[in-house]
């Protein structure tokens, strides 16, 4: 009760209250609707810079911490989620063959976002859930692992983060940053890049929440010694062409074979920059680009997806359904947006998406986006094209669209990486 009046009065609390309650929420001992009312507090009165760093420390301890220290560069990478997001297939695979040490873990996808490890997934015989041993080993080999987030990573974090989904109590900056934080601080990386997506298809609608957001969480790591940049990024229209498992993956591949979107490209060469900078691995962004261009990236992805039981030999023709249909521009002029919240829902409806955890998913479904904001479009013009399988889900699909692109007479593109927070 004490706690939970402190911070209706608008009090800070100290790392051994915090550590009390949340520990004490973790056994047993401090109920559900106890917690539930003092993080309405939390919402409303907010939590001091130090305040919100003991949180993060207090739930990071709440579990295992994986220990690093072996490794000489150890990095980290977040997204705070965005749609047609597959950066991390080509990141870790290109900081590990520029020298880093990439041991990562990884979410599946919940509604109208995909998971890293659901695309990695659709590589046949990728295995996703690696035990510790093997984890390292892949690390120690290749320079890249990446596995699913084991229920001991954080595990106040998990708790807390249903009570605040039932609550109404997720959209408050210090429990985002505290949740996100912990798990990466219980990830061990000396080093860390978060993506902070700002638009219509993330969490932060606007880049001023956003930089807000950030420059907490890069204080959170600065308090636990770490070094952490952000960089905020565009979320207007998804990244990329491919939305769907399967399809991110193959353009994964272009892109780690020098190919690929523009932007997505952009996107992983300046997370790179500030990645390997921020440890100590300085290189220039033609040097990062060079290792897309000769092969390098691409060699030690294969190398990965092998260590990891994949089968190469079929990473160009992972399956992915014939069945297609346009949706098409209503209007003449230029694309101002593209509502990347909508796309994704479309491409889980198709089927590639999971309405509760633990949802079978189709990897083989999803969208390819054919205009980008800034484009010239005419009535008729194919904006986006979906791969469904049989036509399942397909007219809720389409009708999930309806409304999606905004067509303007004249319009202009903003700039994917809007800045950086170190
Ligand atoms: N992602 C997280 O991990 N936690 C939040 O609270 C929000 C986004």
């Amino acid at each position: 009760m004490d706690v939970i009046l402190a911070k209706q009065r608008g009090e800070a609390h100290d790392r051994a209250t915090l550590e009390a309650f949340i520990r004490g929420y973790v056994r047993g001992e401090v109920p559900d609707y106890q917690v539930a009312a003092w993080l309405m507090a939390v919402v409303w009165r907010g939590m001091t810079e130090r305040e919100t760093a003991d949180l993060t420390e207090v739930m990071a301890d709440s579990g295992e911490r994986l220990d690093l220290g072996e490794f000489a560069y150890s990095v980290d990478k977040h997204s705070t989620g965005g749609v047609g997001d597959k950066t991390t297939l080509v990141l870790a695979p290109l900081l590990a063959s520029l020298g880093a040490s990439v041991a990562k873990m990884s979410g599946r996808g919940l509604g109208h976002t995909g998971g890293t490890i659901d695309k990695l997934e659709s590589i046949p015989g990728f295995r996703s859930e690696l035990d510790h041993e093997t984890f390292f080993r892949v690390v120690r080999e290749v320079g890249v692992a990446v596995t699913g987030q084991t229920k001991d990573l954080a595990p106040a974090d998990g708790l807390l983060y249903a009570l605040r989904d039932a609550t109404g109590t997720v959209a408050s900056l210090p429990l985002i940053a505290s949740s996100i934080m912990s798990k990466k601080l219980a990830g061990g990386a000396r080093t860390i890049v978060l993506d902070v997506k700002v638009g219509h298809g993330a969490f932060m609608r606007t880049p001023a929440e956003a930089r807000t957001l950030a420059a907490t969480m890069v204080a959170i790591g600065r308090h636990a010694g770490r070094t952490v940049r952000a960089v905020l990024s565009n979320m207007d229209e998804p990244l990329g062409a491919a939305v769907g498992h399967a399809l991110e993956v193959r353009e994964a591949l272009a892109t780690l074979r020098g190919g690929g979107p523009t932007d997505l490209r952009e996107l992983v060469v300046t997370l790179a920059v500030e990645l390997l900078e921020a440890a100590g691995l300085a290189a220039a962004a033609d040097e990062v680009a060079a290792a897309l261009d000769d092969g390098r990236a691409a060699a030690r992805f294969e190398r990965w997806v092998a260590a990891q039981g994949g089968d190469v030999s079929r990473l160009d023709d992972l399956e992915v359904t014939s069945d297609t249909a346009d949706w098409c521009a209503d209007a003449n002029g230029v694309l101002a947006s593209l509502d990347a919240r909508r796309v994704g829902a479309a491409v889980a409806q198709l089927g590639g998406g999971r309405r509760r955890k633990g949802d079978a998913l189709d990897l083989g479904v999803g969208a390819v986006v054919r205009a980008k904001v800034g484009d010239a479009v005419r009535v008729g013009d194919p904006l986006v094209t979906l791969h469904h399988r049989g036509g399942r889900g397909l007219e809720a699909a389409m009708a999930t669209l309806a409304g999606a692109a905004a067509i303007r007479e004249r319009g202009e593109r903003r700039p994917l990486v809007l800045e950086v927070v170190r």
